[in-house]
């Protein structure tokens, strides 16, 4: 069982240890601030530049619903004086050990963020919330009264830089309604049922999913519901995912006609910096765009232009 004296004693030694560093005029100990996906370190990113670098939690080649917890993750909770996390739904695995070895850290669930507008699935909140410019706004606030509070010293950065965040999802915002809007009608399905914040944003025409999550074969019944679908509805693109595309979207996908795009709701292959956030989410539009604007005998000659960086 956790001491609660003992923890009190850590925290009365580390409040101690902050004042005499703070009278001696020596710099105060840099934040460790851990993001468990890529999406949200992107948003922290954005936040803490030029103050510090967070550390990703997860490894980016893999989904959030199937992650394994590793001994460099252990080490990373262990240090970590905040933890942002999406929460429980989402990154179930990290649950227990959030508990047991970020003893110290302030953990912020970004389910819980105020402000958010959260889409109510049957089991729950869909938490794929970061795929809505608006829920990532909220989450730029969150983030930033977070780090305030940890860090009082640089508040003005934080807050700065929050500024600056959210601009640039705004324009992200009105850049993707432009950018969408001539394919916003345009049927698809997606591999698994985790874009329904982006089609509510963008008013886009999602017909179905292979896999309700990543993990979970369909069943023979809604895999003849998806085909009755896709010929009731003609559907011709079949937007997998990087890590999960399964056999049966390849199948669909290779029939005549279709098409099979890649939505990355993590941003694998892209760089650190503080507008990783816009560019996830621009790469998402062009995948949607190039999927949805496809045509049956027509030849991918005219290559898509794709939206620079927002703001
Ligand atoms: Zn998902």
């Amino acid at each position: 069982m956790r001491s609660f004296f003992s923890a009190r004693l850590v925290w009365a030694f580390l409040a101690a240890t902050f004042v005499f560093g703070t009278n001696l005029g020596v710099q105060a100990k840099e934040l460790n601030v851990v993001a468990t996906i890529r999406p949200l370190y992107a948003l922290v990113l954005a936040v803490s530049d030029g103050v510090f670098v967070p550390e990703q939690l997860i490894d980016a080649n893999l989904s959030a619903h199937t992650l394994q917890f590793r001994a460099s993750d252990a080490r990373k909770l262990e240090n970590a004086d905040v933890v942002f996390w999406i929460g429980p739904a989402l990154e179930t695995a990290l649950e227990v050990p959030i508990v047991n070895l970020a003893r110290w850290a302030q953990v912020v669930a970004m389910m819980d963020a105020p402000g958010l507008d959260l889409i109510e699935l049957a089991g729950g909140d869909d938490p794929h919330i970061w795929l809505s410019t608006a829920n990532a706004r909220a989450m730029v606030d969150t983030i930033a009264r977070t780090l305030i509070e940890a860090d009082p010293d640089n508040r003005e950065v934080y807050e700065k830089n929050a500024r600056v965040a959210k601009n640039r999802i705004k324009n992200l915002k009105r850049q993707m309604t432009k950018f969408l809007g001539d394919v916003k009608n345009t049927p698809f399905i997606v591999q698994h049922d985790g874009f329904a914040y982006l089609v509510r944003e963008f008013g886009l025409n999602q017909q179905g999913y292979i896999r309700e999550t990543v993990d979970r074969e369909p069943g023979a019944r809604h895999i003849s519901e998806l085909r009755a679908l896709i010929d009731h509805n003609d559907v011709r693109c079949l937007l997998g995912e990087p890590q999960v595309t399964s056999k049966l979207a390849r199948q669909l996908a290779s029939e005549p006609g279709m098409r099979l795009g890649t939505l990355d709701a993590l941003g694998l292959d892209l760089d650190d910096s503080p507008t990783l956030y816009a560019r996830i989410m621009q790469k998402n539009a062009r995948a949607l765009l190039k999927c949805l604007t496809y045509r049956a005998h027509e030849q991918d000659t005219n290559p898509v232009t794709a939206p620079g960086p927002a703001g």
